[in-house]
């Protein structure tokens, strides 16, 4: 369970209505049941159950059961999708790995707003289901121009396009080796060619494809995360 609290023997941990009634009433936990806890800093601990209150819960900690663990370090700058596949975008990436969470804006996005307390609560969802124990960052939404001109220096934008500029995106993994990376995937109405164009001719940009059928952005992500993860090997 993810907690947005420190993490140490002996602590109390207050959780909110939506938690406690999740412990209470879904996992049916009951006082002095044990809970795993993390909050994305301290590792994994155990925790005890000390009550429920009319809308609270509160847990005692007792002892570490895992320490901090990692993830790559790759970031998913994608464009917001409608509702459901902007959940599936959310939690897929967040179980293969995916540090940062970048919603941007490009030319025919559609929607043009993001939920982000529905994103990180799909985010936290995911974290917890697959046992990480970080919670992806999430990056503020902005424009995609945006996010390029103020681009980091030493990350390598893999760039998921469908047009012949792309290559293979194994071949061009294994070639830029194991620098600080980052997918890109566009809306599901794809890139203005311009913009394409534009993006393409970036010197971190490196292009690829993800074969010769046109995918949803949503199943672009998932291909892309799993062939990244695939080279990589964590
Ligand atoms: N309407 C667009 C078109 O026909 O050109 C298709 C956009 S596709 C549904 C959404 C996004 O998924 C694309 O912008 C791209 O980033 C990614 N994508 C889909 N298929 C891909 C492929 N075969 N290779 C690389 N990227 C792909």
């Amino acid at each position: 369970l993810y907690v947005d609290s420190p993490l140490a023997e002996g602590q109390t941990v207050g959780l909110d209505h939506e938690r406690a009634h999740f412990l209470r009433h879904v996992l049916r936990l009951d006082r002095g049941d044990p809970v795993a806890v993390f909050n994305g800093r301290d590792g994994e601990w155990l925790a005890l159950i000390d009550g429920f209150g009319k809308g609270w819960c509160s847990l005692t900690v007792e002892a570490q059961r895992r320490p901090q663990d990692t993830v790559p370090d790759l970031w998913l700058v994608f464009a917001p999708l409608k509702k459901g596949r902007i959940d599936f975008v959310a939690e897929k990436a967040t179980e293969m790995g995916v540090s940062r969470l970048c919603p941007v804006f490009t030319r025919r996005t559609d929607p043009n707003r993001v939920n982000m307390d529905r994103l990180r609560a799909n985010a936290v969802e995911a974290a917890e289901q697959c046992e990480r124990l970080t919670v992806p960052e999430l990056a503020d939404p902005v424009p995609l121009a945006r996010a390029l001109a103020d681009w980091p220096e030493g990350r390598t934008l893999y760039l998921c396009a469908e047009a012949g500029i792309a290559r293979p995106i194994a071949e061009a993994m294994r070639s830029a080796g194991s620098s600080p990376a980052a997918l890109l995937v566009g809306p599901e109405g794809g890139f203005d060619q311009s913009e394409l164009d534009e993006i393409a001719k970036l010197p971190f940009v490196v292009p690829v494809g993800l074969g010769p059928r046109i995918l949803r952005a949503d199943t672009a992500v998932v291909a892309a995360l799993a062939c990244w993860q695939s080279l990589a090997g964590d």
